[in-house]
């Protein structure tokens, strides 16, 4: 793939306890633009980072080295798990959170995880959502991150919704065992879960969300 743009942040630190890249957590950035994330994510006063920002015309800026810890989880569990900053490559996409994500900044995406992943020997499964770790607190990549589009490429975990559909009363174990830890509200929880699984449902917890979590269960 093309080089990334060297673009350095001061806003990294060393991995604690010796971790290495085990996840990889996609955001948007809720910015205006490519520029204004840019200056924020390496402004030493905002003490915010990523590894990686991809524009929307597929422009690849790197600001932090993968071997370092980068400053862009911040509170949250994954697969009962903290300190993700610790065991993750964070890559912000260029994108206010109100509009589609582009062609190229796409394909640019599915470049740099494919590379990613085969550099630290991630499975599809270490490839997440800011609000899959941090439930109510963060709603990005959001509604609009085309997961499956990555999951047909082997980037994301797939999620083959069958017809089962386990019990309500199981939902908190079964998101558990997907990874969706978090200590939080079930209604938080229910909505992290749509984000990355079905992000135009509404309402209550239903059948239909058991069925998809379930679908997720059994996803590699
Ligand atoms: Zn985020």
């Amino acid at each position: 793939m093309e080089r990334a743009v060297w673009h350095p942040s001061p806003n990294f630190g060393p991995r604690r306890d010796g971790l290495t890249p085990t996840l990889v957590v996609i955001h948007y950035t809720a910015m205006s633009d490519a520029r204004a994330a840019l200056d924020r994510l390496c402004d030493p006063g905002a003490e915010v980072s990523a590894h990686y920002l991809i524009g929307v015309d597929g422009k690849l800026w790197q600001m932090v080295d993968e071997t370092m810890r980068a400053w862009h989880a911040g509170a949250g569990e994954w697969n009962g798990q903290d300190d993700i900053n610790s065991r993750s490559i964070g890559i912000e996409l260029d994108n206010t959170g109100a509009h589609p994500f582009s062609e190229p900044q796409m394909a640019a995406l599915e470049r740099l995880l494919s590379e990613i992943l085969t550099r630290w020997e991630i499975a599809p499964t270490g490839v997440i959502g800011h609000s899959d770790m941090a439930p109510g607190r963060k709603c990005d990549p959001g509604p609009r991150f085309d997961w499956t589009r990555l999951a047909r490429q082997g980037l994301a975990r797939e999620c083959r919704v069958g017809t089962a559909a386990p019990e309500i009363g199981t939902f908190r174990a079964l998101a558990q065992s997907c990874g969706f830890t978090a200590d939080v509200p079930e209604e938080a929880l229910l909505e992290a879960i749509r984000l990355r699984l079905r992000p135009w449902a509404l309402g209550p917890l239903e059948r239909d969300d058991m069925a998809a979590l379930a679908g997720f269960s059994s996803g590699s």
